[in-house]
């Protein structure tokens, strides 16, 4: 299939240097799935990404998350990822890509809108969903802001939108939601047990 849309993702990274998955991509599911990694790089961030045509589409959220409806969430576009890269939780080493740790801050599968197909919808700059995760539920919308394309960049401006319906909470603070879905562990957890990993390593 189509390799060429991990591209971007595979010349940023190299493999033999960091633990993430090389990735392949995956045939289409009937309940497709999407990812929430909490990523404390340079900057912390949240990357937010849903499988499409066998890819994770994603997108880098300075401040996270919401389920205020009053919140409008920037999104910035980033490269997509293999599928298995929602299963990622780890540190990336220093000097390589997206060096710092990541962990697993949601997850589950989510149905789009049923008027147009996912990709239609991503094309289109609007794509409306609802989420089944564990932190996350209800309807969401996702709606570019900024030029399609900038120079041979897919990088762009998007806003992440709270539906209003029973699963919206005015009072949401994701600074209350800070474990991973995956291992209950917290960031500074995760990068820890790295430490420890290389500690013993070292002593045998
Ligand atoms: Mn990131």
């Amino acid at each position: 299939m189509k390799s060429k849309r991990l591209a971007e993702y595979r010349t940023k990274r190299t493999f033999s240097k960091t633990p993430e998955p090389p990735g392949r991509i995956r045939s289409s599911r009937r309940h497709p799935i999407f990812v929430i990694q909490k990523h404390e790089a340079s900057r912390l961030h949240y990357d937010f990404r849903l499988e499409i045509s066998g890819v994770l589409a994603s997108w880098a959220l300075p401040k996270g998350p919401s389920l205020n409806p009053a919140d409008k969430r920037l999104a910035m576009r980033t490269e997509d990822h293999p599928a298995d890269y929602a299963a990622f939780e780890g540190v990336i080493p220093e000097g390589q890509y997206g060096a710092g740790t990541v962990m697993v801050w949601d997850r589950g599968t989510y149905q789009i809108n049923p008027d147009e197909s996912a990709a239609e919808q991503l094309e289109g700059g609007k794509l409306k969903f609802t989420l089944k995760g564990h932190k996350l539920r209800g309807g969401f919308a996702l709606i570019r802001a900024g030029s399609k394309s900038q120079g041979s960049k897919i990088e762009a401006r998007w806003f992440l939108i709270k539906r209003r319906d029973g699963f919206a909470d005015p009072k949401w603070r994701i600074d209350r939601h800070a474990e991973s879905v995956l291992t209950g562990r917290t960031l500074k957890q995760v990068t820890e047990a790295r430490r420890t990993k290389r500690r013993s390593t070292r002593d045998h």
